[in-house]
């Protein structure tokens, strides 16, 4: 016993000693990291997301085999905690059990049940290993680049957790100790009786072996997740509590450095090294499973490019651990540390061609179940790059200056902001001053909607069906500029708060309280980005408004059409604002119309390319992300591919063309849906109107 009691809390306190070193280093070097701002709001929506995400695993859930096996390790570790605190217990004691439960037959039922549950996922586990190898399937397994032997070392530790623990049980049932006396505990009796006709002695000293074996297992095991990718088995929770709530996608941060009011010398924009991360982005990089999701779904990776989210996060996290000790006596030197000639992240760590991949679609941050953000930190990369370095893209440079002389990134000039309206048979408002009092909504054409011809066709139909539903609305026309999305996402801060102000305050005097975009990507930068900046007003895109309108009978399709419609899903509506349900019902709404989903859709959107400012860089790696995603759009037998952002018509329509497949028209939704409307709906007087047709409220 004595030498139980020894061996069993000798190697426990080394461990927990190793692993507790370890854990404050980790948390010294994480708490190294910048201010993260809004990480302690929402304190309902964290304790949901612990709810949901960690205890229901709904992420990981999506992807159902791998989702339910982890399912079963996840609650199968927690649960046997319970048989944790009783091999310690038998350290000391051969028969101990925790008072009441530990002699529950329901409870060592439910304890055998999960212990066999984990071997399965185990199995299922390697399976997939095995299947995804990537020594065979290269980059388009998800494990390319991954730590393939810590996984698999993993495994067989976690497996060796549960057959010591099954093995000491079933000795314990041959010597008397087991406290369940019913056979529910089915495993531990089975595996009693293979070892029973080994006789008692045998059993004795293989339930000593098998106990001292369990404790030394589980805590080399904790030894090992602290060194490992495995850390996310206690840094999971964490992280996914301090990410941003309702969500991370949407609007990006603002963060107190980008602040451009409160400019010093000292000030740093952006993300150069590693140390101008903040602790939440810290705590991602030492967060990340390796699991490949995010490289699975990412458009880059998937035509062939170099960035891979995955690989990216891993990148940033070696180099922090690279630099940990350093950035550890910075902190506790308050600043006073110099970082000398520390290399900056790109392009030592991060390449260059890696960083302008990027479409900023989010798919990464979707998919990721422990809630990393990898598109703030590539943003956050290119904003060191285009502000302190000048390093950027040539393209980019031509946009950039568009953006700043002419207020668009064509640099077409805002004379020519109002030349759609020509296509229209009625007058629409052009606010000069104050937008008058019986218009509701401003319309917010976007620079694509103005000026591109497909763009302009889009803006057309939208008007037109506005107008023919009784929604007053009126335009900026000149006074409109880009919504500043672009210059954020290549990483122009200075540019984007510059012309983001300029808009609010035009908006602000103009006395505008609600807005209807037709652009998901300024839609989605007025309704997210602009609060931070001062401007809030009530946004809608069309998609939801138009959709609003059908089910109120403002709006009542009619005319059939016999054709087969499939429906794209801008990133920037879809992931970053959840409309899904909208474009969809449009088009139900149609009599006659088939309506097809291509597999990647929803959630799963794939990207068109042009986001992430994109659209005005060239693409001269890999596949075109267009075609890939074209290619998924015409494999669906659909006449028309639908979508409801301009950037994604002008994308989509460029491969539908190069594919040759004249047949094949691409629309917005209110095109489609425009076709097939019957008679005017009568007007409705100004005041009913203004309150039947606001769209439903914002999220
Ligand atoms: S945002 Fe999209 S393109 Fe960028 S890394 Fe994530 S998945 Fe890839
Ligand atoms: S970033 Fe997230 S999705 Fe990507 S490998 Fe790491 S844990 Fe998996």
């Amino acid at each position: 016993m004595l030498i139980r009691i020894i061996l069993g809390l000798g190697v426990t306190v080394a461990c927990f000693a190793i692993a507790g070193k370890r854990f404050f280093w980790l948390s010294q070097l994480i708490r190294s990291g910048q201010p993260a701002p809004r990480r302690f709001q929402g304190f309902s929506k964290k304790i949901e997301a612990e709810v949901v995400e960690v205890a229901g695993q709904k992420k990981l859930l999506k992807w159902t085999v791998p989702g339910l096996a982890h399912f079963f390790v996840m609650w199968g570790f927690t649960i046997l905690l319970l048989t944790i605190i009783e091999a310690y217990g038998n350290l000391f004691q051969r028969d101990f059990h925790i008072p009441i439960i530990g002699t529950n037959a329901f409870v060592g039922f439910i304890e055998d049940f999960f212990a066999v549950m984990v071997l399965v996922s185990l199995t299922t586990f390697s399976i997939i290993r095995i299947k995804n190898d990537p020594k065979r399937k290269e980059r388009s397994s998800r494990f390319y680049g991954s730590h393939t032997g810590a996984a698999w070392l993993v495994l067989g530790m976690i497996a060796l957790v549960i057959i010591t623990l099954l093995a000491y049980r079933g000795a314990q049932v041959n010597t008397g100790n087991f406290p369940y006396e019913s056979h529910w505990a089915f495993a531990s009796y089975a595996v009693a009786s293979w070892i029973d006709p080994l006789g008692s002695t045998f059993n004795s000293a293989f339930e000593t072996i098998m106990l001292l074996a369990n404790v030394g297992v589980i805590t080399g095991f904790l030894v090992f997740v602290a060194y490992s990718k495995h850390l996310h088995i206690f840094l999971a929770p964490l992280n996914i509590g301090m990410s941003r709530r309702p969500r991370a996608l949407g609007g990006l941060d603002k963060t107190p450095d980008m602040d451009m009011e409160n400019v010093t010398e000292d000030t740093v924009f952006g993300v150069g090294k590693i140390e101008d991360f903040t602790w939440k982005q810290m705590l991602d990089f030492a967060t990340c499973t390796e699991c490949g999701r995010c490289q699975s779904v990412c458009p880059a990776w998937n035509t062939e490019k170099p960035l891979s989210p995955k690989l990216l996060i891993m990148g940033l996290r070696d180099n922090m651990f690279s630099q940990a000790n350093r950035l550890i006596a910075q902190k506790a030197d308050e600043g006073g540390g110099e970082a000398g000639e520390v290399e900056t992240l790109v392009p030592f760590t991060i390449d260059p061609d890696v960083l302008w991949s990027c479409t900023t679609c989010g798919s990464c941050v979707e998919q990721c179940p422990v809630d990393i953000e990898h598109v703030d930190a590539i943003i956050d990369m290119r904003r060191y790059e285009v502000l302190m370095e000048s390093r950027f893209p040539s393209e980019a440079g031509l946009f950039l200056r568009n953006l700043e002389n002419q207020g668009d990134p064509w640099g077409l000039g805002a004379s020519k902001r109002l030349e759609w309206t020509a296509n229209v048979d009625f007058e629409i408002p052009v606010v000069t001053d104050e937008i008058p009092e019986d218009v509701e909504y401003l319309y917010w054409v976007g620079c694509a909607g103005a000026f591109d011809d497909r763009g302009k066709k889009q803006v057309e139909s939208v008007a037109r069906t506005l107008n023919r539903a009784g929604v007053k609305f009126a335009i900026l026309g000149s006074k409109e500029n880009c919504s500043g999305d672009p210059a954020r996402r290549v990483g122009n801060e200075y540019l984007f708060q510059e012309i983001a102000k300029g808009n609010i305050e035009t908006m602000q005097s103009a006395g505008v309280k609600k807005v209807v975009a037709s652009c998901p990507h300024c839609f989605n930068t007025i309704k997210n980005e602009y609060p931070a900046l001062g401007g809030d007003f009530e946004v809608v895109h069309h998609a939801e408004l138009v959709e609003h309108l059908y089910r109120n009978g403002k709006l009542k399709p009619g005319t059939n059409y016999t054709g087969t419609v499939t429906y794209h899903d801008p990133c920037y509506l879809g992931r970053h604002n959840r409309i899904f349900d909208e474009p969809r019902s449009l088009l139900n709404a149609i009599p006659g119309v088939t309506q097809v989903e291509m597999g990647r859709c929803r959630e799963k959107g794939f990207c068109c390319g042009a986001g992430g400012a994109r659209m005005w860089m060239e693409e001269n790696i890999g596949k075109r992300v267009n075609m890939d995603r074209t290619a998924e759009a015409l494999g669906t037998g659909a006449d028309i591919v639908s979508t409801a952002c301009p950037f994604c018509m002008i994308m989509i329509d460029d491969a539908v063309k190069a594919n040759g497949r004249e047949d094949v028209r691409v629309m917005d939704i209110t095109q489609v849906f425009e076709q097939s409307l019957l008679e005017p709906v009568a007007a409705v007087p100004a005041a009913a109107a203004e309150s039947e047709n606001s769209a439903p409220e914002a999220e």
